[in-house]
């Protein structure tokens, strides 16, 4: 199944290969220091350095060597959680304003990579999301027209007879389209926002951790691979990647692998009847397939969560391979050239989270679901930052929560996924 060219990197690296930022003397002393180079980090940093805050963003790997270059590229909404779920937690004005939140972050999207100019080719194509059992083909259809006034989601019902416009496949029990989803070139986009952090005097590190924060009286002091360096403020941008550097976040997020295969490039013809309408895809399952054709239609790209423990892509790809196959049974003929993956954040509430204590900020805890929001919460962050209104967002106020008896090992991940597989395979 893997083709000659087989390659354990990301399809996207080989169009935007991961940078190579020149190595500059660290600064002694900045106003903001930025840990995680990914889109997070960069959104913020290019909003500091704009307002004139000298600005600094490491990484302890290649800038965007974590999630931000390795997704899937399909950027919706992001929050997974229902209004009636969020009100039920949060009051109904709390739960209106985080799903509006969802809301802005792809309008933005789609308005900042546009007026800044980055070609990461954008486009709003749709999402196609498939019920995996006629049970969740009802849910699904019940569910349209039901969201509150001023949130409300073009979505319609597409059933099992007409979804050959959508997919060819016999896998699904029809779906729900959500026309104003959009995908993206994940690479591209990363690549667009180092373009624009560098052009606002941003000063960037790569390959350089930060290792140790101590509260200073004022500021911070950031011990780093590289030296020392004292910051006024510091903003923590390191989502699934989020080690020990910060304990009380680190308590607060749980690394999720998340897997990815590539085809090889397929003929025109067959990919046109296969994804004739370039949508993005997901599923009904709790486990989660998602994917899409690639920007140039060429190849499928297709990722998952593929085993209770985490494991690597060469044994990921056979078991993506399969389900791949399950979908698309023409595709059997044709290998995968990559195979790839990524620790995404979950989080206990399933929401993302940002906020600050003291100079000290944060956003992080995308659930899987950050290509859009990572740039949006990471502007917002940056902005709360400087002290600007529209740093605030509605997440400030919602509780971050942990568990007891978790600390850095995601012990109850494994009989998590099982249980979830479990549920997905019932016809509820
Ligand atoms: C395989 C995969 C598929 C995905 N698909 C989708 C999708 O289709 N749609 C969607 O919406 N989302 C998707 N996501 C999620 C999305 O990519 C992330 O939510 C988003 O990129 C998070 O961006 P970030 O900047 O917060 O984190 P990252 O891009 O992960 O960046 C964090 C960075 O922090 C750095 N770092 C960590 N600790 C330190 C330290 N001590 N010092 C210095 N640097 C440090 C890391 O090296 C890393 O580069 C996917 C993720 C993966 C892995």
């Amino acid at each position: 199944m893997f083709s000659e060219d087989y390659k354990e990197t990301p399809y996207w690296w080989d169009a935007t290969p991961q940078p190579d930022v020149k190595a500059q003397p660290l600064p002694r002393h900045v106003d903001v220091l930025v840990v995680g180079g990914g889109y997070t980090g960069l959104s913020a940093a290019i909003q500091t350095a704009r307002a004139g805050m000298d600005t600094l963003v490491l990484d302890a790997e290649n800038v965007g060597w974590g999630c931000s270059t390795r997704n899937g590229g399909q950027v919706s909404i992001s929050i997974k959680s229902s209004y009636h779920e969020l009100s039920s937690r949060y009051g109904a004005e709390a739960a209106f304003n985080i799903l509006q939140e969802g809301h802005r972050s792809l309008k933005w999207t789609e308005e900042f990579t546009k007026t800044e100019g980055i070609d990461c080719n954008f486009d709003i194509v749709g999402r196609y999301h498939a019920a995996h059992n006629p049970a969740q083909f009802k849910k699904l259809a019940a569910s349209v027209g039901k969201d509150p006034k001023g949130l409300e989601q073009d979505a319609y019902v597409v059933s099992k007879s007409e979804q050959d416009n959508e997919i060819l496949t016999n896998a699904y029990h029809g779906g729900l389209v959500y026309p104003k989803h959009a995908s993206i070139d994940p690479a591209k986009y990363h690549a667009g926002l180092l373009r624009l952090a560098l052009e606002a005097g941003v000063a960037v590190q790569s390959h350089c951790p930060a290792t140790n924060i101590t509260r200073e009286k004022s500021g911070f002091l950031v011990e780093t691979s590289n030296g020392v360096v004292s910051a006024k403020k510091v903003i923590l941008a390191t989502n699934g990647y989020s080690g020990s550097l910060s304990p009380w976040h680190r308590r607060r997020v749980i690394p999720i692998g998340s897997y990815v295969i590539a085809t090889e490039a397929l003929p025109k013809e067959l990919m046109d009847r296969l994804l004739p309408k370039d949508r993005i895809i997901s599923d009904t399952r709790k486990v989660v397939y998602y994917y899409r054709p690639s920007p140039d239609r060429t190849r499928v790209v297709f990722g998952g969560r593929v085993s209770l423990a985490e494991t690597n892509p060469k044994l990921s790809a056979p078991k993506l391979y399969k389900t791949l196959v399950g979908v698309f049974p023409e595709l059997e003929s044709y290998g995968v050239s990559h195979s790839w993956m990524g620790f995404v954040a979950y989080t206990f509430d399933e929401l993302m989270h940002c906020g600050e204590d003291d100079d000290l900020y944060y956003a992080m805890g995308y659930c899987g679901s950050g290509a859009g929001m990572a740039g949006y919460l990471g502007m917002r962050i940056g902005l709360k930052a400087v002290g600007a209104a529209d740093g605030q967002t509605a997440f400030d106020n919602v509780p971050f929560e942990t568990r007891p008896f978790y600390k850095e090992n995601p012990w109850f991940l494994a009989p998590s996924v099982l249980y979830y597989k479990f549920r997905d395979a019932l016809p509820i």
